[in-house]
């Protein structure tokens, strides 16, 4: 019988909901490419509700201790004293959301000489210290296209709104004003933009078809190039590099994983290449932008606006500057966890635990590493190596907010 622990976000400050916006979550029937939708046996939650927080407990409880299980839930990761360390030592899988995530660093897992399977309730394994998990033969798996549409909905609301200038009009009409100079002396059309993204994966390509309507100029850069009918129905122009394409754009928007390649890809010397004026928008991960590089382009104007959701640590410390740099549209990491896509997630990891406890083989395209090696979406997408350096610093937010 297998000791699982699972961190996920806390529940809302006013209680867990007894009731929601709509009664229903729209589903799509299929994923853009073909791939179905997840296929547990069954489902022990109902879609829509909240199950990324503790309390929704990600659907799994009556499963898993049906089966004979013990389930860990807590939302306490960051620290020498918090619950996920005190409870490493027999775990055999931890589950976590990128959102919120559990960093596997080398020394945790170092720590849980039981583990075998670490699962990204979502998509992106980097808080995982990859190599560690190579050199352990622990599995990494993740629910590979569960939330890539709902990220590229955000990626558009996002490059809008900074484009527009929406937060800062919001805000006027908060505050009771009708200033109107105020709001549009940083207001454009993206109308004939030139906007490009850095990896046309599941969700770049996602930003660009939604794009496309919009009449922009739409360019990418990625290790692998895109069939000749897609560049062409999107009329694409590719990139060699990412230098070329951030030279040529004006709205970069940022979708590749995080890995040692991309860490820190936008540096000071990649943002001096960009037009002056141009917008990011990252919903990736925070760590492939340089904090501090970011908060210096957009002050020197180099940068009109930066948006996104991802941080790097995460929680972000109070004093993070993100949170106070000039022209900048952050939450939350929030992007992939809307309603809809929890109800697909956590039929994901149902499904995974499903496979994993009956032997049967986890879907190739859910696979970071198996076998000792990159694996599946982790073959074609990663790179062996460790992106979660500096991560203690997360347990600053705890001892901030406290
Ligand atoms: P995919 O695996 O479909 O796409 C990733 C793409 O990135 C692939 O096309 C890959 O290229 C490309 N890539 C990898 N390394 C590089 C590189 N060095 N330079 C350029 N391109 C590169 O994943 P998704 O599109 O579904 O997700 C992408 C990322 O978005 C995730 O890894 C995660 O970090 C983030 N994400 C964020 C969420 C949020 O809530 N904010 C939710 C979901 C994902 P190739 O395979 O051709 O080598």
């Amino acid at each position: 019988m297998a000791k699982i622990v699972c961190v996920l976000y806390d529940d809302p400050v006013d209680g867990y909901p007894k009731t929601y916006a709509r009664d229903d979550v729209a589903q799509p029937k299929i994923y853009a490419d073909g791939q179905t939708l997840p296929t547990p046996k069954a489902i022990d939650f109902k879609p829509g509700a909240l199950l990324g927080s503790v309390s929704g407990e990600l659907g799994l409880r009556k499963f898993l201790e049906s089966n004979g299980h013990t389930l860990v839930v807590t939302s306490s990761k960051d620290g020498a004293d918090s619950v996920l360390d005190r409870e490493l030592h027999d775990a055999d899988i931890v589950i976590s959301q990128p959102f919120w995530p559990a960093y596997m660093t080398k020394e945790r897992i170092a720590k849980a000489p039981n583990l075998k399977l670490i699962l990204t309730a979502g998509i992106g394994s980097d808080h995982t210290d990859l190599q560690a998990a190579i050199d352990r033969n622990i599995t990494v798996a993740e629910v590979t296209f569960c939330n890539s549409i709902s990220v590229a909905e955000h990626v558009v609301m996002m490059i809008l709104s900074l484009v527009r200038n929406y937060i800062p009009s919001y805000q006027w009409v908060v505050k009771g004003g009708w200033n109107i100079a105020d709001c549009v002396a940083r207001s454009y059309d993206l109308e004939a933009m030139q906007v490009g993204t850095v990896a046309a994966g599941r969700i770049g390509l996602a930003v660009l078809r939604r794009l496309k309507p919009f009449d922009v100029g739409l360019h990418y850069f990625d290790r692998h190039r895109l069939p000749e009918s897609v560049e062409k129905e999107l009329n694409l122009t590719f990139h060699p590099n990412v230098e070329s394409l951030v030279k040529a754009v004006d709205v970069v928007t940022i979708n590749c994983p995080l890995h040692p390649e991309t860490e820190h890809l936008f540096n000071d010397a990649m943002l001096s290449k960009m037009k002056r004026g141009s917008y990011i928008v990252n919903t990736a991960r925070g760590k492939i932008c340089d904090r501090d590089a970011i908060v210096r382009a957009l002050e020197s104007g180099r940068l009109a606006g930066y948006a996104g959701d991802v941080w790097f640590p995460q929680p972000a410390p109070a004093d993070h500057p993100w949170r106070t740099m000039p022209h900048h549209g952050m939450t939350p990491h929030i992007s992939g966890t809307s309603l809809t896509a929890q109800t697909r997630y956590a039929a994901g990891v149902r499904e995974i635990l499903e496979c994993f406890f009956e032997n049967r083989p986890i879907r190739d395209e859910y696979l970071v590493v198996n076998g000792g090696k990159l694996a599946g979406v982790g073959a074609h997408s990663y790179s062996e190596g460790d992106a979660t350096g500096g991560s203690e610093e997360a347990a600053r937010f705890k001892k901030q907010s406290a």
